[in-house]
C-alpha cells in the first residue's frame, strides 16, 4: 500500500510517503529554533507552527515523491502520545485529507512508530525483538512480536526521559539548550570512570525489588546526584571538572539503558535490539550497545539519526504495517491521546 504518514506530536511537522517498506520521501519542518530561546518546548508555539508548516510540508512531500494525493491508499497520523495541541493539528489535517480523498484513516502510536521506522532502513523485522525507544520525551522498552498487532511494554521511565536528563544536566553545566548533544561532546573529552554516579533503580533500597524494576528507568535521582556534586565544587570555590562530570553522567545513563535492553533480549529469547528516538544519537549509548551486544551475539539495529528524531516516515512505516496486517481503519472521530499506552499500536 501507498501510505501517507503525518507526524505532529511535538515540535516537528513531518510528512512522508511509504510504499510497502519502501520510503519514497520524508519531509520535516521543526519549530525548535523558536523554542530554544525559552529553554524548552512551548506547546502553544508548537501547535501554531504545525498549522503554518503543514500544507507546505505536505506539498513538498507529494512533489518530491511525484505522487498525486489521489494515488494514496491510506492516511496514517500520530494519535498519541504527545502534546494535545500539536496532535490535534495533525489529526485534523489527516481527517480532512482522508475525507476529501475517500481513503481510510489510521491513528498511530508515536512511540511504536519510533521502532517501526527501522524496517524502512534495515528491512523486515525478525519474528520477535526488543526495542528501546529513547528521546527527549520517552524512555521505553518494548517487546515486539508483530509491530502492527503485538507490542508489549516491558518498562519505561518513572520520571525523566534520558534526553530530558541530558538537557537538565546541560543546564547545570551552563551549556546551551537543548543540552544533550553538548553534554555528549563534552563527555568525549572526559574520563568515564573518574566519577561514579548512581545507576537508577538499582542497588540500595531497590535491591529487594530488582525484578519489579527490571525494565523500568529513573534518571531524576542521577540528575540530583550531579547537581549535588557540582554544588560541592561551588561551595569550595573550585573549578568544576565538567568533562569528567559529563562523562560519568553519560556512562551511568548508557550503562542502565544498555544493561536493561540486553537483559530484556536475553530473557525473552531475542537476538535483535532495535533502538529509536532522538537520544539514539548519543555516542556512548551507541558504543556501549555495540560492544556489549557483540559479546552476547545480539544484533543492534539503529536507523540513521534523521529517522530517530520525530519524522513522518516512522508514522507512514507503522501505518503501512498496520494496513498490511488487515486491521480495520480508525473511526473519523479518533481521539488524540496525550498518554496513549504502548500496547495501543493504533486507535
Ligand atoms: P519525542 O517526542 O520523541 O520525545 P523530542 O523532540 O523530545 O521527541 P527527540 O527530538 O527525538 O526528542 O530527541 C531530542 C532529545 O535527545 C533531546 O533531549 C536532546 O537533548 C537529546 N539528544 C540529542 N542528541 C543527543 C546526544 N548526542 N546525546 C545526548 N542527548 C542527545
Ligand atoms: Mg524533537
Ligand atoms: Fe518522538
Amino acid at each position: 500500500p501507498l501510505v501517507l504518514g503525518i507526524e505532529t506530536s511535538c515540535d516537528e511537522t513531518g510528512v512522508a510517503l511509504v510504499r510497502g517498506r519502501e520510503l519514497l520521501t520524508d519531509v520535516t519542518a521543526s519549530s525548535m529554533d523558536e523554542h530554544a530561546r525559552y529553554g524548552g518546548i512551548v506547546p502553544e508555539v508548537a501547535s501554531r507552527a504545525h498549522l503554518e508548516a503543514f500544507l507546505p510540508t505536505l506539498d513538498t512531500a507529494l512533489e518530491r515523491a511525484d505522487v498525486d494525493l489521489a494515488e494514496v491508499d491510506a492516511v496514517a497520523v500520530t494519535a498519541g502520545p504527545g502534546l494535545v495541541g500539536s496532535l490535534t493539528v495533525g489529526v485534523a489535517a489527516a481527517k480532512a485529507l482522508a475525507l476529501s480523498t475517500g481513503k481510510p484513516l489510521y491513528g498511530i502510536n508515536h512511540v511504536v512508530g519510533h521502532a517501526a521506522v527501522d524496517e524502512l532502513v534495515h528491512g523486515p523485522f525478525p519474528e520477535r525483538f526488543v526495542s528501546l525507544v529513547v528521546s527527549g520525551g520517552h524512555t521505553s522498552l518494548l517487546l515486539v512480536d508483530d509491530i502492527a498487532t503485538g507490542v508489549r511494554e516491558l518498562g519505561q521511565t518513572l520520571d525523566d526521559a534520558a534526553g530530558e536528563a541530558f538537557d537538565k544536566v546541560g543546564r547545570l553545566l551552563g551549556l546551551p539548550y537543548p543540552g544533550g548533544p553538548h553534554v555528549d561532546r563534552l563527555a568525549q573529552q572526559g574520563e568515564k570512570d573518574a566519577i561514579r554516579f548512581p545507576r537508577g533503580l538499582t542497588g540500595g533500597k531497590y535491591a529487594k525489588d530488582a525484578a519489579k524494576y527490571a525494565y523500568d528507568f529513573s534518571f531524576s535521582g542521577l540528575k540530583t546526584a550531579v547537581a549535588r556534586y557540582l554544588e560541592g565544587y561551588e561551595d569550595r570555590g573550585e573549578e568544576v571538572p565538567a568533562a569528567d562530570v559529563a562523562a560519568g553522567f553519560s556512562e551511568s545513563v548508557a550503562d542502565v539503558l544498555v544493561t536493561k535492553s540486553l537483559d530484556a533480549c536475553a530473557r525473552n529469547d531475542c537476538d535483535t535490539l532495535v533502538v529509536g528516538g532522538g537520544f539514539s544519537a548519543n555516542s556512548r549509548l551507541r558504543e556501549l550497545a555495540a560492544e556489549r551486544a557483540a559479546e552476547r551475539g545480539i544484533t543492534v539495529r539503529i536507523p540513521p539519526i534523521r529517522y530517530c528524531t520525530d519524522n513522518g516516515a516512522m508514522i507512514a512505516a507503522l501505518g503501512s504495517a498496520v494496513v498490511r496486517s488487515g486491521a480495520a481503519p480508525s473511526s473519523f472521530d479518533i481521539p488524540t491521546d496525550s498518554a496513549m499506552p504502548l500496547e495501543t499500536v493504533r486507535v
